[in-house]
């Protein structure tokens, strides 16, 4: 056999962890034990045939042939910054994972570019550089992101390929892993020289869907256009996160070309020129949880679907918020028409299991972690059922097949209303939560939830309204309300006098 004939064999590694660095104050920091950790063939067990970076490297492998050499992947769900230990043990399983399979002929990373660790601000470059003192120059190394990261020039400047996913709910991950692959190949075989370019905004949008109506949407319409072109491979955009306190939470345009360096620039500043130019349509106007909850009981027909924007798990926040919930309760509806998922409170879970099916209990139900919470709802509440917390996403959802355990469950019905109580915060994907519990939503008239885009995907077939509503939280869309010891630079919408690009002949 000779070298061009060799099976072309590509590592693959990852670490995963969107780092809300304003939850730690009240939920604590991240330890390593809130991590899934996988390593060799583990790997491609969790995580084959699934919508995940790591999905779509094995689908990428299988198509082209290549052969995978997993090593080590750590996810955990979004939370408060991580611990330095839990860090340094996870870097250092990357680093020796990678260590114990070479020579390797490339590199392919799943990350998701907004984690913090306490001390490392930049947790994604800090890794990926390490990666390439480890291989040296020459081994390419494809990274596939969330668009949700905070792209930094060490991310840059470490990786061949930065490839963010595109769509918002992420139901594109999977294929981004393929393209990595792809593209990495193109680059082991000598035909392909990419160059990256980006240009960082300053500004701090609020974290909006790119569902067809909504201003990302466009943005994406003028990547495409441009990677249109000949010569450029890619071209998107991370939207940025701007739930931490560090140097740049904000949105970086990426392209990619084939070696041309002066088209790669031109093409990311021309996508950055345009979201500054439509900047304000990324300031918030939503309802609050009163006005929301009022106009979807005033809708014509249901299931009004009513997201509360503000305590997103889905965004590292504890899930223990009561401002929709109450909103709710506080609107009387009738009886069986109105139904919430999921309150993180394993306290009254517990003290439901301990009651019994069948009894009422008084219960004090979230708001127990921290200032923004909303205060706890003091209620009779009637327990339903319990559960063991286990359900499956459904197909059409964001995670679909994605197996999800939330510990033990309840359903209480307080004042009528169907409450869904789990033991762990997490954003709701689909129907499913709903489903454990015996609940039909196309039955019900609003169906409340915690969550700020993800269930647009699972609930595309059975909303016939959403209204998203914000309240003070941890994940709020009110952007400006945050502390920010960390940033460096002035930013949109702290201040709007802030020039970017061409704004300056714009602006006179
Ligand atoms: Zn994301």
């Amino acid at each position: 056999m000779t070298s061009s004939q060799m099976p072309v064999r590509l590592a693959v590694a990852g670490l995963i962890h969107e780092t809300n660095t304003y939850a730690a104050e009240f939920a604590g920091m991240t330890p390593l034990r809130a991590f899934e950790r996988y390593r060799g063939d583990g790997v491609v067990a969790a995580f084959n045939k699934s919508n995940h970076q790591v999905g779509g490297f094995i689908e990428g492998a299988r198509k082209t042939g290549a052969t995978l050499v997993p090593t080590f992947v750590g996810q955990a769900t979004p939370s408060g910054t991580i611990e330095a230990a839990a860090y340094a043990a996870m870097k250092q399983d990357v680093l020796e994972g990678i260590r114990a399979v070479l020579p390797i002929d490339g590199v392919l990373l799943a990350l998701h570019g907004a984690g913090v660790a306490d001390g490392v601000e930049d947790i994604e470059g800090d890794l990926a550089l390490a990666v390439r003192a480890l291989v040296g120059p020459d081994v390419p190394i494809a990274a596939v992101y969330d668009l949700h990261g905070n792209m930094t020039d060490a991310m840059r400047d470490a990786c061949d390929l930065t490839l963010p996913c595109k769509l918002y709910p992420h139901t594109d991950f999977h294929d981004r892993g393929v393209e990595a692959v792809e593209l990495l190949l193109e680059m082991i075989r000598g035909r392909l020289t990419p160059v990256t370019a980006t240009r960082r905004l300053p500004m701090l949008p609020y974290i909006v869907t790119t569902q067809d109506g909504f201003i990302p949407a466009e943005v994406n319409d003028v990547c495409r256009k441009l990677a249109a072109q000949g010569g450029v491979i890619d071209c998107s955009w991370f939207h940025g996160f701007p739930y931490a306190d560090i140097a740049a939470p904000c949105p970086v345009v990426v392209c990619t070309t084939t070696g041309d360096a002066a088209l790669a620039q031109r093409c990311a500043d021309e996508v950055a020129q345009w979201i500054w130019l439509h900047r304000d349509e990324f300031r918030p106007t939503f309802p609050s949880p009163a006005q929301g909850i009022a106009l979807a009981l005033s809708a014509d027909e249901g299931p009004v679907v009513v997201n509360e924007y503000a305590d997103n798990p889905g965004a590292g926040t504890p899930g223990d918020g009561t401002h929709l919930l109450r909103a709710l309760l506080n609107a009387n509806p009738p009886a069986g028409t109105c139904c919430f998922a999921s309150i993180n409170d394993a306290t009254v879970v517990a003290q439901a299991q301990r009651a019994g099916v069948g009894t009422t209990i008084q219960v004090s139900l979230g708001g127990k972690q921290g200032r923004f919470q909303g205060a706890p709802i003091e209620a009779e509440a009637y327990v339903k059922c319990i559960t063991d917390g286990r359900f499956v996403n459904r197909p059409g959802s964001m995670f679909e097949g994605v197996r999800y355990d939330l510990g033990a469950m309840c359903r209480l019905i307080i004042h009528g209303v169907d409450v869904i109580v789990a033991s762990r915060a997490e954003q709701v994907f689909d129907v499913e939560p709903f489903v454990l519990h015996g609940l039909d939503v196309t039955a019900y008239k609003v169906v409340a939830i915690k969550g700020a885009n993800h269930f647009r995907a699972g609930y595309r077939t059975v909303a016939k309204h959403i209204i998203s509503v914000d309240s003070e939280g941890l994940s709020t869309a009110a952007i400006a309300s945050f502390p920010r010891e960390k940033l460096v630079g002035e930013f949109w919408p702290l201040s709007d006098k802030v020039r970017f690009g061409g704004d300056a002949e714009v602006a006179g």
